[in-house]
């Protein structure tokens, strides 16, 4: 808990003077607080992408559904817009002028490993649920980094490394434990609040906050899968074969390529280090064996530097795509794709292959389709695009500039290949800009309505973008 008095906190800086009524009240009614200057304020509100700092007016470290309800209702009484996180993982804005819940303390984890299912507290991250599930053989679906938020990913509709198999993974929530904006705390299922466990399957943090979730858990032990890595001078051969491959790849297959530029450091294996590579990410969740004579066609297409594609638990998952954790300055990117065929591939090469003057560290491209396309009808609005594009550039201050305008070329250069949209957990902007990207015309119209029937004082940030 964060023991400041009122008053100390009050005056300290980065304090907006209109909004200190609204932070006096909040002091007042909420165990931990947390102000600008704070140690609780730094560790609440570090973001793993450090351009995307945060700077909220606020933290409050929700410690029960019922600070989440007290919060917002004195924010809708003052005026002020609240925003929420639970790891910073997902930072797109500066929540300046804001009061942010950090759900970091919500950390109720319950396995009920004979119906197969479980309950999870807001501030869990997916490594917590796989560790859990693991002995008994189970498992959550989550993204490609365990370290990522369980309800951040599940609101953003959450694709993983075996989507293709088991689908979205909002698609295996039961029921989310909420805090609409209007500060009543409700529970939406299939049959209980419909039209909210609609909106919360895609909308983020949209209509409210989510204090606990509840999802099926999949029977999936183990994996055939991991990563093969390839030198750029093989790009062509690898990326030209991918794009027939995934054609023909059946669902229990899911699999994503990333062109990559390793900086020349130490951390990173010395094949991989300060060269073009092409990393080809594979998960089987059927046979072992069938999984290896799938790979084996890509395998075979030229010597790879590192081959680390066996069987392995589900818990390690994390190997596949080896997503860094740690904050880092970055630039990100997405676009959505109709298709990747052999001419997408040529012009992939073309412009971030080992010839290409690039500024990207990875350019990755994941294969959707299977499953994913088959969901239930909520808020995620893109389950038919083929394929998704995902570009990374570090933003050093030396070379920022060319890393956004290399990252604007590469994605121009897809476009001939691309649709509209974008998804909800890798569109990096926020607001307006990012419901316009992320949800079709109709999907954002009936969360606009939503927002005014369980926000009427239009209290949550996140809803800004469905409501203009
Ligand atoms: C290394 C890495 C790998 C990733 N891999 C994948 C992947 O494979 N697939 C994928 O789909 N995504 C992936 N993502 C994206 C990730 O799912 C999103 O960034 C997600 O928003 C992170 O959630 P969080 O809670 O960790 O982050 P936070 O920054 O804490 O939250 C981000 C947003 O999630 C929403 N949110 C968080 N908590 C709540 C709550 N309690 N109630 C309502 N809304 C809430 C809010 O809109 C919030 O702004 C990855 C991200 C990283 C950093």
């Amino acid at each position: 808990m964060s023991i400041n008095t009122p008053t100390d906190r009050a005056t300290a800086t980065g304090f907006e003077p209109a909004a200190v009524p609204a932070v006096r009240a909040l002091v007042d009614a909420v165990p931990a607080v947390h102000l600008p200057d704070s140690d609780g304020y730094r560790r609440l509100t570090v973001t793993s992408n450090i351009t995307h700092a945060v700077r909220p007016l606020a933290v409050v470290e929700a410690t029960s559904a019922d600070d989440v309800s007290t919060t917002l209702r004195l924010a809708a009484a003052f005026g002020v817009p609240v925003a929420v996180a639970g790891t910073g993982h997902g930072a797109t804005e500066s929540m300046s002028g804001a009061v942010l819940v950090h759900t970091a303390a919500l950390d109720e984890l319950e396995v009920h490993a004979d119906e197969r299912w479980a309950r999870i507290g807001a501030g869990v991250r997916w490594a917590a649920v796989l560790e859990a599930c693991a002995p008994h053989g189970l498992a959550g679906l989550c993204g490609s980094s365990p370290d990522v938020g369980v309800v951040g990913f599940l609101t953003g509709g959450g694709l993983g490394p075996v989507a293709r198999t088991h689908g979205l993974s909002s698609d295996t929530v039961r029921a989310f434990d909420v805090v609409t904006g209007d500060g009543v705390q409700r529970r939406a299922t299939a049959t209980e609040n419909p039209d909210l466990f609609w909106g919360l399957r895609g909308g983020k943090g949209s209509l409210g906050i989510v204090t606990a979730v509840e999802i099926d858990l999949i029977d999936q032990p183990t994996l055939y899968g991991g990563a093969i890595w390839f030198d750029g001078v093989d790009a062509t051969a690898v990326l030209r074969t991918w794009s027939v491959w995934t054609d023909l790849l059946p669902d229990e297959g899911t699999t994503s390529v990333a062109v990559m530029r390793l900086p020349d450091l130490e951390l990173f294996p010395e094949p991989l280090r300060g060269r073009t590579t092409i990393a080809l990410r594979f998960a089987w969740t059927g046979d072992p064996g069938v999984g290896e004579e799938m790979i084996r066609a890509m395998r075979s297409v030229a010597t790879p530097l590192i081959d680390a594609v066996g069987v392995m638990p589900y818990a390690a998952l994390a190997q596949i795509h080896s997503d860094p954790d740690d904050p880092m300055p970055l630039h990100e990117q997405s676009l959505l794709l109709d298709e990747f065929g052999p001419d997408t591939a040529d012009a992939l090469v073309e412009l971030v292959g080992p010839e290409a003057r690039t500024a990207q560290v990875m350019v990755e491209v994941r294969q959707l389709g299977g499953r994913v396309r088959r969901g239930p009808d909520c808020a995620f609005a893109h389950r038919t695009a083929a394929y998704q594009v995902f570009t990374i550039g570090l933003m050093i201050p030396e070379i920022a500039q060319t890393v956004v305008a290399d990252s604007n070329r590469v994605v121009d250069g897809l476009r001939p290949w691309s649709r509209a949209g974008g998804l909800p957990n890798f569109t990096d902007t926020a607001g307006p800009a990012w419901a316009e990207r992320v949800f079709t015309a109709p999907v954002a119209a009936r969360l606009g309505e939503l927002s005014r029937s369980y926000d009427p004082a239009g209290v949550l940030l996140a809803a800004r973008g469905v409501r203009s």
